[in-house]
């Protein structure tokens, strides 16, 4: 049994107001010994305010984005080694919006789950189709060549440690969600791209999906067979909400 992770994706929001008063309703809202991993994707400035507020809680702490490299002149850039400084756990990698709006590769995104894995850091790594790239009937190639540029640099011990993220570009942030089966059907589909390289690791890796999950459609979509959990954006900035998706599981 793969245990389920809910896991919030803060995007750009936050301060250290607001991210107090958010992560102490949730941890008010959240036993002790959950049913699920639960995590929050905060901002890198926030990470230590986490670290802080949530240390010793069964709420685990993540960033949104790394860098491909580990150190040296790349200004702007956070590595792999900060964040575990920060004692995050987690990573998301290769977010659609990072690949929009920042131009990322998949060769790119490659190199970042490398950097992540190599400082004990859990990749989320993203793959999701555009809408038009769906009603051109190319998901699953789109999502295959996101996910195997990833699968092709790891050998077989890192494959298990790698989470997936299911979130079809059409579907983030527009209210629009992928029906239970739709979404299935890709979980599916990349849980065989992971088998064809290693079945027992197929079988241990985390498949989330995103794209407006709520609290109002979390249960079919959790219910369905191979999706291990949710990467929940706009949800995850209201605690009631994110409690209620965790609630769901
Ligand atoms: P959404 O975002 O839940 O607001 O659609 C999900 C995401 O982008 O990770």
């Amino acid at each position: 049994m793969r245990r389920k992770l809910i896991a919030g994706n803060w995007k750009m929001n936050g301060s250290f107001s607001a991210n107090r008063l958010l992560l102490s309703e949730i941890l008010a809202g959240v036993s002790t010994t959950p049913a699920c991993d639960i995590l929050v994707c905060a901002p890198a400035p926030y990470l230590s305010q986490c670290a802080e507020i949530l240390a010793k809680s069964a709420v685990a702490w993540g960033a949104q984005d790394v860098s491909a490299h580990p150190h040296g002149a790349f200004t702007g850039e956070v590595s792999a080694a900060m964040l575990a400084d920060c004692a995050c756990r987690y990573v998301i990698i290769g977010h659609s919006e990072r690949r929009a709006y920042h131009a990322e590769s998949d060769e790119l995104t490659a190199q970042k789950v490398l950097q992540a894995l190599a400082n004990n850091l859990t990749p989320v790594l993203c793959v999701g189709e555009t809408l038009e790239q769906r009603e051109s009937g190319q998901t699953n190639s789109v999502v295959a060549g996101q996910l195997c540029a990833v699968l092709d640099v790891l050998d077989v011990g890192q494959l298990s440690r790698l989470v997936i993220a299911y979130e079809p570009v059409w579907a983030i942030g527009t209210g629009k969600t992928a029906t239970p089966q739709m979404a299935q059907d890709v979980h599916a589909f990349l849980r065989q791209q992971v088998t064809v390289r290693d079945a027992a690791a197929a079988n241990v890796v985390r498949i989330l999906y995103g794209g407006s999950m709520k609290p109002d459609n979390a249960a079919e979509l959790l219910c369905m067979a191979d999706i291990d959990g949710g990467l929940i954006g706009g949800a995850a900035l209201k605690s009631a909400d994110f409690l209620a998706i965790v609630a769901a599981v």
